[in-house]
């Protein structure tokens, strides 16, 4: 049995973050662990800048729907599915995801979560466990399944160790040139022909 799994922002959808900071125009919201490394101290710093612009989880939510997965996404997705089942392993929280996540039809999501009080606003978030994805593709092999994951930057990398099969998929030169033992490709036409490859079964496009 082989189970495939996917990162969600930069394969499937665009990075939340960047793409909500575009659309309200709030550039303080662009930073990511390349500016600020430690997760924690990047994360209040977000809530508090949403906090300031009065931005609760139902005006997040309303922008993040205007959104959409990236060009081809969906119907990679359901390729996908018709072949091998899905789990998305992510480091998003279900809340941001939602509105992105009912396009794609509601895949299996594993990923974090926020904590919001009774008037929509965003008060904390709660990590799912450390080392997530990997400990993910952990749990999966347990159950005997035949793992092929795939993702674009640096979280992914010891998902993609711990798989039977990494692929990586619209990675930067820099992760591409850092992990050569794992195949880069940049179209969805590729990464079906990736899928094909890592798997152990005969399929076809
Ligand atoms: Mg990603």
């Amino acid at each position: 049995m082989e189970i495939a799994c996917l990162d969600l922002e930069g394969v499937l959808i665009p990075e939340i973050w960047i793409a909500f900071a575009e659309k309200t125009g709030i550039e303080s919201l662009r930073a990511t662990t390349r500016d600020i490394p430690d997760y924690d101290v990047l994360m209040k710093q977000r809530l508090r800048i949403l906090d300031e612009h009065g931005l609760g989880l139902n005006e997040i939510q309303e922008v993040i729907a205007t959104l959409e997965p990236l060009p081809g996404a969906i119907e990679f997705a359901n390729w996908l599915r018709e072949r091998f089942q899905l789990v998305i392993l992510s480091d998003t929280f279900y809340e941001f995801s939602q509105p992105l996540m009912r396009q794609l039809g509601f895949p299996t999501l594993l990923c974090h979560k926020l904590e919001v009080d009774g008037n929509g606003r965003v008060v904390d978030y709660r990590l799912r466990q450390a080392n997530p994805k990997r400990q993910a593709v952990v749990a999966l092999k347990s159950l005997y399944y035949r793992v092929i994951a795939c993702g674009d930057s640096y979280n992914d990398t010891t998902m993609l160790a711990e798989a039977d099969a990494g692929i990586l998929f619209h990675a930067p030169d820099n992760v591409i040139r850092e992990f050569p033992q794992f195949p880069a490709v940049h179209t969805f036409d590729e990464l079906k022909l990736a899928f094909i490859k890592a798997s152990n079964r005969e399929l076809s496009i």
